[in-house]
């Protein structure tokens, strides 16, 4: 330990390595089956692959622009008016980020200042609420019920005070697979009308909503959309977690503000990755339906398989996480079970109180089934035995 003159305290006290580290490491030093922390087993298309590595060699290996490269905003807009209607100007009101980490961390940054509160969501994505702290501002959590994991408007009314300067929202929704619907939607753009509340929509699976469902992208609600940064990642879309790229977007006003934090959290991202993507995107206008359907496909595999061991499946609407409780199996905590199945059985899961600040716990486990048939069917095989 170096000797400071006093200890420097934490700025993110109780704060320790992220679940997805830990069970993704258990998960490679036990050699179990990795349905913990999300990311496919398989590889981004082959054309995507191709035009990345063609304009790498092709020299663009620079800087890119600080708002990101100029044909991938291209795409992005005519991707969001495709799909949700909204017009989103290239120049000033889409940034691509790097990952929809960065975008969430300097949506925060640029709107949230010390003493404001920020309403979330539990279970909760992890990275909102350390965003939240280390901006000053202080996190208010509405809950999910259980184990639908619904929001209740009543609840969400009664926790916005003067001092509310954003909500947070996920959908399709990390860890339970739940999706928002037009009603929620608007019980939303109610509660915020002539507020100086700014809304985050993290939209990261919005291509993976089943069953014939719609994804109410905050894009499609004007009166929303005017004070909202809605977010996307393409890890999640083209089977490259790794790339961390993706993108955000707001009316110009806030979009400055945002740029303000970019410009100097990350200034640009990749070149190569972005000027690839662009090319996919304009190629591959039908992607976004085929994924939708791709990971239906594979939710409807895994459940089924699922259906036959002692676990019981709650609902998949969208993502591609797949939540079970186990009360029928074991009374352990669910921390604990994790990392049991990870060592004895061979399979990792991430337990969903790692989602709730005070640790509640459901008894649920949350598996990743962006894999193989393969792979799948290996880890229910084990999970079977129980
Ligand atoms: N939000 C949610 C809900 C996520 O699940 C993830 C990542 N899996 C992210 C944000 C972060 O995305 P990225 O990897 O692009 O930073
Ligand atoms: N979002 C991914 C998940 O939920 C993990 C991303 C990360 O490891 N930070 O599993």
């Amino acid at each position: 330990m170096p000797h400071f003159a006093r200890p420097i305290p934490s700025r993110l006290p109780g704060v320790g390595t992220t679940i997805f580290s830990l069970m993704s490491r258990l998960a490679q030093d036990c050699g179990a089956i990795n349905l913990s922390q999300g990311f496919p087993d398989y590889a981004a298309p082959e054309a995507l692959l191709d035009a990345v590595a063609r304009h790498m060699r092709a020299g663009a290996n620079q800087y890119a622009p600080m708002a990101g490269a100029l044909p991938l905003r291209e795409a992005i807009a005519a991707k969001v008016a495709a799909l949700y209607g909204a017009d989103y100007d290239v120049d000033s009101e889409i940034t691509v980020t790097a990952g929809a980490t960065q975008a969430i961390f300097s949506a925060i940054a640029c709107m949230v200042r010390p003493g404001d509160e920020v309403v979330v969501f539990e279970p909760v994505y992890d990275s909102y609420v350390p965003g939240i702290r280390l901006n000053g501002g202080t996190p208010v959590a509405a809950r999910l019920s259980f184990p639908g994991y619904r929001p209740d408007w009543d609840d969400v009314r009664r926790l916005i005070t003067p001092r509310t300067r954003m909500i947070m929202l996920n959908s399709p929704h990390n860890p339970t697979g739940s999706v928002w619907e037009a009603t929620d939607l608007c019980q939303l753009e109610a509660l915020v009308r002539d507020t100086n509340i700014v809304v985050v929509g993290d939209e990261v699976y919005e291509h993976m909503v089943y069953d014939g469902r719609r994804h109410e992208s905050l894009a499609r609600y004007p009166a929303l959309a005017e004070r909202s940064f809605i977010v996307s990642s393409f890890g999640k879309t083209y089977h490259a977690t790794g790339w961390k790229v993706a993108y955000c977007l707001a009316p110009r006003e806030l979009m400055a503000e945002f740029r303000k934090v970019h410009q100097f959290v990350a200034f640009c991202v990749n070149t190569p990755c972005q000027l690839g993507l662009a090319d996919f995107m304009k190629a591959r206008p039908d992607w976004y339906a085929e994924l939708g359907r791709f990971y239906q496909r594979k939710r409807d595999f895994f459940r089924d398989l699922m259906a036959t061991t002692r676990f019981e499946l709650l609902p998949c609407d969208g993502t591609y996480f797949q939540c079970v409780r186990y009360t029928g199996i074991s009374d352990e905590p669910d921390c604990r079970l994790a990392e049991r199945l990870t060592r004895e059985i061979g399979v990792a899961s991430i337990p969903v109180s790692a989602f709730y600040r005070d640790g509640a716990d459901n008894r649920v486990l949350r598996f990743c089934f962006a894999k193989n048939e393969e792979t799948l069917t290996r880890a229910v095989e084990r999970l079977g035995k129980l």
